[in-house]
């Protein structure tokens, strides 16, 4: 029988109703013979809210029980879905990362899985049970309780399936795929039908939520098809891809087509000039020390430039204070900027794409504070503030058809 990986997030357990409706697909999708295993995410807001609760108790929580709080989330979805399963009639059994062999290393808070090992998931599957997995932990080699970083439910399910060999692996969420940019945002952004891992991966990285890019990895590797649909969809029929996304690898499609727009707000950039008390040597294992994650790194005649991810730094004040006191004004800190990225195969291919996006956001007046491009992508550094509405500009620019010449976006001043 063939083995099917699916894992519902956050919104779509957010109550009872929305429980039953998934144990009702999880109940379909057995009803057509498949062997299927089920990831689920934290009820709703669960994750902010316990977030917020140890943050009430202490401005810098201990990544450890930060971590022993933060999975409980999943736990208490895992053994609701597992009850609702078996109401319907289903034989369902529920869990943890730990139980169901998902080895991590010994990070707290962003830990990455190194290994899953799912004898007892593959045993319990072996005695046609459907079997329920906690999303985003694991344990670590040290036998510490470990979360995976926000998001990181997707990254169990897949590295789930790819360890047990699954057919393929279903993320199912509020939205019936991957767009052209956040349709929150954009209301003309448009599902894409077929992406590539590295298209799908460089996405999640500038801040598509709707995959988690360490979860890309993790199909790249194994070579498993990823499957993003809406909860409320229909199984997945002869063509999933004509009312979901499908990630695989494929062929590549023209060189040079930009595919999709995502922003990050959440982040900090950091200016050092490499000098003094800030050497490199001291200053990258300081970043290390202080878990400060990264995402752009550059390094040229004696200064660095760095960006960080605000998402799983949850100690952000310490951090701060520990700079200020090891290297002064050496290093600054900037908390008001937000990254906005275009990504496609070969956009790179000559500095055309850079000019017509700076061009773009110089002509509604949005101030640029740097630029990085690597093959896949190009990230503006901007204003905050003004996030949603770059990312609606560089849509308008690079993917939406023209329009009406009278509803035409003003012609970018190319430089
Ligand atoms: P889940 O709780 O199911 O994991 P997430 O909130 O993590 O869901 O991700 C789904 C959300 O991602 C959507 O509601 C959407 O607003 C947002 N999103 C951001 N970028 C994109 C994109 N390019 N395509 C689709 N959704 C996106
Ligand atoms: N509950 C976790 C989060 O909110 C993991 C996930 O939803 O994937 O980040
Ligand atoms: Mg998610």
């Amino acid at each position: 029988m063939s083995i099917v990986v699916q894992k519902y997030g956050g919104s779509s357990v957010a109550d009872v109703k929305k429980l039953r409706q998934v144990a009702e697909r999880v109940m379909r999708t057995r009803a057509l013979g498949h062997d299927v295993v089920v990831v689920v995410s934290a009820m709703g807001d669960t994750t902010d809210e316990l977030l917020s609760l140890a943050k009430q108790v202490s401005a810098n929580p201990d990544r450890r029980e930060l971590d022993m709080l933060l999975t409980t989330g999943e736990r208490i979805s895992m053994a609701l879905l597992s009850i609702a399963i078996r109401d319907l009639g289903g034989d369902a059994i529920s869990f943890t990362g730990s139980q169901s062999g998902i080895i991590t290393n010994d990070r707290h808070v962003d830990a990455r899985i190194i290994e899953v090992r799912p004898v007892r998931v593959q045993d319990e599957l072996a005695r046609g049970k459907i079997v329920v997995i906690a999303g985003y932990q694991g344990v670590s080699y040290r036998r510490e309780v470990t979360t995976l970083g926000r998001g990181g439910s997707d990254t169990t399910a897949v590295a789930m399936a790819a360890a047990l060999g699954a057919e393929y692996c279903e993320i199912c969420s509020d939205v019936d795929g991957v767009y052209t940019a956040d349709p929150r945002v954009v209301p003309d952004a448009r599902r894409i039908d077929d992406l590539s891992y590295e298209e799908t991966q460089e996405l999640a990285e500038a801040g598509a939520k709707v995959l988690n890019a360490q979860a890309v990895e993790f199909a790249k590797e194994a070579g498993i098809a990823i499957y993003a649909r809406a909860t409320a969809a229909p199984l997945p029929g002869a063509d999933p891809s004509s009312d979901g996304t499908v990630v695989r690898k494929h062929a590549a499609r023209v060189p040079g087509t930009v595919v999709g727009v995502a922003s990050e707000r959440d982040v900090l950039m950091f200016h050092a000039e490499i000098d003094g008390a800030a050497q490199l040597d001291a200053l990258l294992p300081f970043l290390d020390e202080h878990h400060v994650t990264g995402k752009q790194l550059h390094i040229s005649d004696g200064r660095m430039a760095f960006v960080a991810s605000r998402e799983n730094l949850h100690e952000e004040g310490r951090m701060r204070e520990a700079f200020r006191g090891r290297f002064g004004e050496q290093v600054r800190i900037v908390d008001t900027l937000a990254a906005v990225s275009i990504v496609g195969a070969g956009i790179n291919a000559s500095f055309q794409n850079v000019r017509r996006g700076s061009g773009a956001l110089a002509a509604v007046g949005i101030a640029v504070d740097g630029i990085a491009t690597s093959s896949f992508r190009i990230t503006w550094m901007i204003d905050g503030g003004r996030v949603e509405e770059a990312v609606r500009v560089l849509h308008r620019t690079f993917i939406e058809p023209p329009a009406v010449p009278s509803l035409q976006s003003p012609s970018p001043q190319v430089p």
